[in-house]
């Protein structure tokens, strides 16, 4: 329907007909009318309304829609390395994957740690942005004292890496700490502002360790990547996060959590009324390190693609409330960059270019009988948005909500094929080539614009896109 018949140019009225739609009550049919960017009237089923020529009538008979899916980890890689992802590529991709908000991380360049730098992110970010974007801000020990302007700004909270060995993090001070002296007292600003703080959880000094005897002992095939990242270098990173929560009242968000070890002292932790929140990315719930066996490069990430038994233990923490919401980490890079770790798997940098996935592999686990869709629906459309302070704005399809919808097929099968992808990093996508996958996206709607359908992106719109002022408190 990205033909001359969308509604960008002309802002025309949407309805969605015999949608089945999502509500906290259970998905209800009825006809959905988006006016001006709001949703302005829900109807039953029986009350199909008469509506002028004008209105874009979009029939999704047989389809569900959902409010328009929320991204709570993606790194668009601007301000700095837009070659590998610029913001309307990346946008793009999210669309194409049914997303229509991203969270934008904070490892560009330069680190968004104050409000000139933070602005520069939102200056790239403007004219280029298709889908809705929030953004968050870097927070290390060197701009602790700057936490509590940047609070003011919307971001959608603070992020911390627990580790600085990593190639992309171009301004360490800012967006690290170097010792639980220094987290407590980061934790401390950041408690004075309310917002949440996020902590990418990697043990740096025991992986550093663990890599040297790696060396020493020729052990450097691809099993190198995880091998020297075992699940104690997340349990424990994630321990010295929740307790020095716990001494300064700070709330925190624990990213990508990849092992069943977090994922339980993370559920210890919140019914001990910690304020805590739990993110598991969606790689961490399909692909175990065997992918790493056989792509090396190509399924480097951090945390590492873990065991099976990791893999099929982190469900149960979805089903019980312990994980939050569910992120893509969707991280590209150059393709001459990954193949430098062809035959040396610690040159290659980390992260998988994938949130065209995300969604399509999650129906794949409701028609598996994994989840429901209620629960797929609360994980990636709802929950993000209550945490990041945008709901009921978004992730709640009600009369005066922004209509924000994804539409999508749980009866497609399709193929998965890199090349017909929207990222930039595409060529890094090829692992997943031949993937078999029931479930698909039918369409995504920001604001009442349908901009993606039928396998085509309006790249028209972009700088449609806004940027998002969270309230979180
Ligand atoms: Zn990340």
């Amino acid at each position: 329907m990205i033909t001359d018949k969308n509604n960008l140019e002309t802002n025309q009225p949407l309805l969605l007909k015999n949608a089945f739609y999502y509500t906290e009550s259970g998905f209800k049919l009825g006809h959905i009318l988006a006016l001006e960017g709001k949703i302005a009237a829900v109807y039953p089923e029986a009350e199909l309304p008469q509506l002028s020529t004008d209105v874009l009538v979009y029939d999704v008979t047989g389809k569900y829609v959902l409010p328009g899916a929320i991204d709570t980890h993606v790194h668009v890689r601007e301000p700095g390395w837009p070659e590998r992802e610029d913001f309307f590529t990346g946008t793009a991709a999210a669309l194409a994957g049914g997303i229509t908000t991203i969270c934008q991380m904070p490892n560009t360049q330069p680190t968004p740690h104050d409000l000139p730098s933070l602005e520069l992110t939102r200056q790239a970010a403007k004219p280029k942005i298709l889908c809705d974007t929030a953004v968050y801000a870097a927070a290390g020990y060197d701009n602790r004292d700057q936490l509590a302007v940047l609070a003011q700004t919307g971001i959608c909270g603070f992020k911390t890496f627990l580790q600085f060995s990593e190639q992309h993090i171009t301004e360490p001070q800012y967006i690290t700490v170097q010792n639980r002296e220094e987290l407590r007292e980061l934790l401390a600003a950041s408690a004075a502002t309310g917002l949440r703080h996020f902590f990418h959880c990697e043990d740096f000094i025991l992986i550093n360790r663990l890599e040297q005897a790696a060396h020493r002992a020729g052990a450097e095939d691809y099993s190198f990547h995880y091998k020297t990242r075992p699940d104690a270098t997340e349990l424990n990173a994630v321990q010295q996060v929740l307790h020095a929560a716990r001494k300064t009242g700070a709330k925190v968000g624990i990213a990508h959590v990849s092992t069943v070890a977090a994922a339980a002292a993370i559920r210890r932790a919140k019914a001990d009324g910690l304020d805590v929140t739990c993110e598991v990315c969606f790689h961490h719930l399909f692909f175990d390190d065997s992918w790493l066996d056989k792509f090396g490069p190509l399924a480097k990430c951090n945390p590492p693609l873990r065991s099976a038994a990791n893999v099929a233990g982190l469900w149960p923490y979805l089903l019980d409330g312990t994980v939050d919401y569910i992120g893509s980490d969707h991280a590209p890079h150059l393709p001459a960059a990954k193949q430098a770790g062809r035959e040396q798997i610690w040159l290659a940098p980390s992260g998988i270019a994938h949130i065209e996935l995300l969604l399509p592999l999650l129906l794949q686990a409701v028609n598996e009988h994994k989840l429901t869709l209620e629960i797929l629906t609360e994980l990636c459309c709802v929950n993000g948005y209550k945490q990041m302070g945008l709901y009921p704005q978004k992730g709640c399809l009600a009369v005066g909500a922004d209509a924000d919808f994804t539409v999508v097929d749980l009866a497609k099968e399709w193929t998965v094929n890199s090349a017909a992808m929207q990222t930039k990093a595409r060529a890094n996508a090829t692992l997943f080539d031949g993937l078999k996958i029931q479930g698909a996206v039918e369409a995504a709607i920001v604001r009442g614009r349908l901009l993606y359908a039928a396998g085509k992106v309006d790249y028209q719109s972009a700088g449609y896109g806004q940027l998002l002022h969270c309230h979180q408190k």
